[in-house]
């Protein structure tokens, strides 16, 4: 199906053609006319899909399609979990926006990052604002955009949010929004909490959902290699080295594992850098464009790359150590065999980690062979204690922002107390 069949202008095909985007991906073309209609639309979809043009494509003809307002008042509001993701929906609906014939200004907006340049951003008004939820709330309280004018709700990554500890910030926002307004709302996976986010926010939704999830897509080989703790470092030289990957996602537990790992490699001769929430945003940016760029043939990252970014062409993703959850498990292999190119994600079981990693099977409906190198033949052997009988990945420990936000909250309460 050729995009002018879903009743998008030709300004916007124009501009889609400009990217690149011959045909509509599977989400663009289920989710499209949905939303071009008015309806609600829940979209089941990763990162890779094509569903950032999904909902930006009818979000700007929409938009367009409205009187616009002097000065402007923002209309469409995406909210997303990460800087990194609200920079790049950001970049999408300005590229996406670019011939239309009245021009429509997208501000971004997001944490980390001092607030004033954001401030002046928004003097005149804003047609779109993509943003992650704290920020957002700052910058109402400074009064520097308000909300009484959205009539289009994106949430991006609706479970990611959620994980991230942003329910309460999503409420808030909400609460501020008019009851009249077209809701979009997508996500990789809908646990209970995200199904019930999603039924208190749209009507009568139009259901969209990408065949299946990446883990399920053949486009992405996975493979389980057993190896001792101590030999990974190793065993990645001699898997980046070996497979000749022009460019791999390496995922470990830390920080400090994420300088350490990449400290190695780089000594060993491989262009490796870390990447990780304790760079500052203009190291994080830097980082993430030097890999697009062919600067760094190795990343290692914490699960901060996990989503949401898109770096074309990634042919391997690592698991050096294992991911927290089998969701996070499908968020990280998701960062290879992307728009329909194959990828490879492999990930290092070590005895302490056997256990756990069954359980990620399980859930995934998987069960991958475990695989020896010759020469990083493991020698340790599994404990008797399994992860499932001490917790394993069921019971989510919060995560160091979880706990700060915890932290904040408490001494919020016990300021009001005083
Ligand atoms: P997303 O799922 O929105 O992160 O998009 C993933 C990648 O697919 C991005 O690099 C997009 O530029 C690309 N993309 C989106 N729509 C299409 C399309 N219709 N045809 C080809 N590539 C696309």
């Amino acid at each position: 199906m050729p995009f002018s069949a879903l009743g998008l202008s030709p300004a916007l095909i124009h501009s889609a053609t400009a990217m690149g985007f011959v045909a509509p991906t599977p989400i663009q073309e289920a989710a499209i006319p949905a939303i071009l209609r008015g309806a609600d639309v829940v979209g089941s979809a990763q990162t890779g899909s094509g569903k950032t043009a999904a909902f930006a494509l009818p979000l700007l003809q929409r938009l367009h399609a409205g009187s616009p307002h002097t000065p402007r008042r923002v209309r469409a509001l995406v909210l997303v979990p990460t800087r990194e993701l609200a920079a790049q929906v950001g970049e999408v609906v300005r590229s996406l926006a670019q011939h239309l014939p009245q021009p429509v200004k997208v501000a971004v907006v997001f944490g980390g990052v001092s607030i004033n340049p954001q401030m002046m951003g928004l003097r005149g008004g804003a047609d779109v604002v993509v943003a992650t939820p704290g920020r957002l709330l700052d910058l109402v309280e400074h009064n520097a955009l308000q909300l009484a004018n959205v009539n289009l709700l994106v949430l991006d990554e609706a479970d990611r949010l959620l994980d991230l500890g942003f329910a309460e910030e999503l409420q808030r926002t909400l609460a501020l929004l008019p009851q009249q307004r077209q809701n979009l709302f997508f996500s990789a996976t809908f646990p209970a909490a995200v199904q019930t986010l999603a039924e208190g926010l749209l009507t009568d939704p139009v259901r969209v959902a990408v065949a299946d999830t990446p883990a399920n897509e053949p486009s992405i080989a996975q493979r389980a290699i057993a190896v001792d703790a101590s030999r990974r470092t190793q065993l990645l030289r001699h898997l980046v080295q070996e497979h000749q990957w022009s460019r791999v996602l390496v995922f470990v537990a830390t920080q400090y594992a994420a300088e350490h790992v990449a400290e190695k490699l780089y000594k060993a001769g491989i262009f490796a850098t870390p990447f990780h929430g304790g760079l500052s945003q203009g190291a994080r940016k830097q980082v993430l464009q030097e890999f697009k760029d062919d600067r760094w043939q190795v990343v290692v990252t914490t699960d901060l790359a996990a989503r949401g970014i898109d770096i074309a062409q990634l042919p391997a993703v690592v698991n050096y150590d294992l991911p927290r959850s089998a969701v996070d498990y499908v968020h990280r292999i998701g960062r290879t065999g992307r728009a329909g190119e194959s990828g490879v994600a492999v990930s290092f079981v070590t005895a302490d980690a056997e256990a756990h990693f069954r359980l990620i099977e399980k859930r995934q409906h998987l069960s991958l062979p475990r695989e020896q190198i010759p020469g990083f033949e493991p020698t340790e052997v599994p404990p008797e204690a399994t992860a499932a009988s001490t917790g394993g990945i069921k019971g989510k420990r919060p995560s160091k922002k979880d706990k700060l936000r915890a932290a904040a909250a408490a001494a919020q309460a016990a300021k009001g107390q005083d």
